[in-house]
């Protein structure tokens, strides 16, 4: 997965799925901006594992429900970076809750964090992505499958990037920038502990029986931001260990 001289940003860099997407990227040659929200002293610690791979890294504090941040945030990274190669939106949150409960405010906040953050983020980039260029967001397994109550709303903010994906891979193709969309299941982050109080539920909806790591996720995006799969685009991959068969 050559992906020596790219410049890359992930959106929620700081800990969790997003971390280990920024540290595979640099692993295999990017240089890597990535932002975060409030985890200032975490975000610093991925920069030194970027940098540790003697690859260039940069931490932007940025709230993805702020299109005025999602602006600055791309130039702060063209202008660091000396371009844009590639974008992983993979910032998210997750409010748990029946449907008859929930707030107006925890409602908008996943549908501007989980849906119009990703929208905005790739119209900044649009304009940098050259021929080659790269958009991979994170979605969740419950996109497509909503086995237990209380998920209701952030399931459906995730579906949204399904015709997200779809519709902006029709859009790019002629400039040979390819659009995909990884759907990871329960990986052992802090939005989803393996060790959380309905893990073993989520163990026994999987083939594997466990929970992902962060980094099991990262090498698929790895993977679709590499020049091995320029011919992917629009495609839906699930890294779920099996909830989806
Ligand atoms: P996490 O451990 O809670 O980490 C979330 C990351 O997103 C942090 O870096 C956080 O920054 C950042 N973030 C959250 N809200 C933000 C905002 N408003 N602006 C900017 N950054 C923000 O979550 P995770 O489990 O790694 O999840 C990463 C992605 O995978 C999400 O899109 C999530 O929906 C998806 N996903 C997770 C699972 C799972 O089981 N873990 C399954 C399927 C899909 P701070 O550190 O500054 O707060």
């Amino acid at each position: 997965m050559d992906l020596i001289g790219k410049r890359a940003l992930v959106t929620g860099g700081s800990r969790g799925i997003g971390a280990a997407i920024a540290l595979a990227l640099a692993e295999n040659g990017a240089d890597v901006a990535f932002t975060y929200q409030r985890s200032a002293e975490r975000a610093a610690t991925v920069v030194r594992s970027i940098e540790d791979n003697d690859r260039r890294g940069l931490a932007i504090q940025a709230d993805s429900a702020d299109p005025d941040a999602i602006r600055r945030a791309v130039a702060q990274t063209v202008g660091a970076l000396g371009g844009l190669d590639i974008l992983v939106n993979s910032a998210g949150v997750a409010i748990a809750g029946m449907t008859a409960d929930l707030s107006l405010a925890d409602l908008q906040t996943m549908l501007d964090v989980n849906v119009r953050g990703p929208v905005l983020f790739a119209q900044a980039a649009i304009p940098h992505l050259a021929a080659g260029g790269r958009i991979v967001s994170i979605g969740s397994s419950l996109a497509e499958r909503v086995p237990f109550p209380g998920v209701t709303a952030y399931a459906m903010s995730k579906s949204a990037l399904l015709a997200f994906t779809r519709g902006l891979s029709r859009e790019l193709g002629p400039q040979g920038v390819t659009v995909n969309l990884v759907l990871p299941g329960s990986t052992d982050t802090d939005m989803n502990p393996a060790d959380g109080e309905n893990a073993d539920y989520q163990r026994s909806l999987t083939s594997l029986g466990r929970f992902g790591e962060p980094r099991e996720v990262a090498s698929a995006v790895a993977f679709l931001a590499s020049p091995a799969a320029c011919l992917i685009t629009g495609a839906v991959l699930n890294v779920d260990g099996g909830f989806a068969a």
